[in-house]
């Protein structure tokens, strides 16, 4: 008889020592501690978007229903073909996800393996590690520039074994963002061996005047690799959507290694209803930017310092983080800690509406005077 914990010391050592990824403090389960009503907590800790699902996305899921005993359209056709005419490129570009985590593991499982390299920064989205050392590969974290990503050193740290840079544009949890020209110099020196996987899960958010055209640039780097969401702005975390723009060869490679059914029939149908709400993306915008100005104010008035960020979330230096976490929940307010990525001293925060905004900073004062 082979006893549990001799076959999990079979496992390898690179799985083992993964640290779990910890999500945002589910509202069940605080109000479940605290004995609490659901509807009396406000949750600003994943980023999810805080008016809802898109109003088109929620009424194409009833006749969608009826469908589900069949296994869904594998090749996700319909929303491909959504995705590449608002995107102009072709279906055999795109790449679908169980949540653009899912894409992101791809990418990795396509081009790494245990003793190649991957490239991310200091603070960057827990993910890219998690991915990289699933595939046992070496994950090289470059320090921040002013919590951000020093493109400078990252491409400095490119070397003959790496294979993978992972950059997120805005980035999680920071909310720094790089420039188009800026990333477009950096993608020019990357070495055409080295995939780049640009993470634009808030791309969405941008202002126009700072979004960048990076769809045209797969034509010019056949190493690059887009990964975006439906988690975000269109409202649809819980469907879990995201897809990858790609090289035709390289979205062939993601493919291969892509579970045959990994998006759901309800979530290819609800995506292409959110594909085209403009009206309910146009608001998500302006409820974020409203409420981003109301909470920097807010910030600025309780001496906060924080980190001007271009998401729908920002992080704030609150000092004890796990403390005034913790101060936060008896509150009734979930934010999300952040020591796990290098931060201990910040809090970050999603953009509410403004019921949820101004709750947070009462409670944010409260916590900070207790
Ligand atoms: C939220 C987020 C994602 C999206 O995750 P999904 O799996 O699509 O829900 C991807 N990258 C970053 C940086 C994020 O913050």
């Amino acid at each position: 008889m082979v006893k549990l914990m001799d076959l999990c010391d079979y496992a390898p050592g690179y799985i083992r020592s993964i640290a779990p990824y910890q999500p945002g403090k589910p509202i069940s389960e605080l109000a479940r501690e605290l004995g609490l009503n659901e509807a009396d907590i406000v949750k600003l800790a994943s980023n999810e978007n805080p008016l809802g699902i898109s109003p088109k996305a929620a009424a194409s899921i009833p006749g969608a229903i009826g469908e589900l005993a069949r296994y869904p359209d594998g090749s996700g056709y319909e929303l491909k073909q959504a995705l590449g005419s608002k995107l102009g490129v072709t279906a055999s570009r795109i790449v679908l996800g169980n949540g653009s985590n899912d894409v992101l593991e791809m990418a990795a499982r396509a081009f790494l393996a245990p003793g190649i390299k991957a490239v991310y920064a200091q603070h960057a989205f827990a993910v890219y590690p998690l991915a990289t050392q699933a595939c046992g590969a070496i994950g090289v974290e470059v320090p921040a520039r002013d919590y951000g990503h020093d493109l400078a050193a990252m491409l400095r740290a490119i070397d003959r074994d790496t294979r993978v840079v992972f950059i997120a544009n805005p980035n999680n949890p920071t909310g720094t963002f790089v420039a188009p020209g800026e990333m477009h110099a950096f993608l020019r020196q990357v070495p055409a061996g080295v995939l780049v996987v640009l993470d634009e899960a808030y791309q969405e958010y941008l202002p126009a005047e700072l979004r960048a055209d990076s769809v045209a640039w797969l034509s010019e780097f056949p190493n690059l690799v887009i990964t975006r969401t439906f988690s975000k702005i269109y409202g649809l975390a819980g469907l879990r959507l995201g897809y990858a723009l790609a090289h035709e060869r390289v979205a062939d490679l993601m493919n291969r290694v892509r579970q045959p059914f990994n998006a759901n029939s309800i979530a290819l149908v609800a995506a292409v209803a959110a594909l085209n709400d403009e009206a309910f993306i146009q608001r998500s915008r302006d409820v974020n930017f409203e409420g981003m100005a109301y909470l920097t104010e807010g910030f600025k008035r309780l001496e906060l310092s924080f980190i001007p960020s271009q998401g729908n979330f920002i992080s704030v230096r609150v000092g004890d983080g796990a403390e005034v976490f913790r101060r936060l929940l008896k509150r009734g307010v979930i934010v999300r800690p952040i020591a796990g990525y290098g931060l201990p001293q910040h809090l970050r925060v999603t953009i509410g509406m403004p019921a949820e905004n101004e709750r947070l900073l009462r409670a944010l004062e409260d916590a900070l005077h207790e």
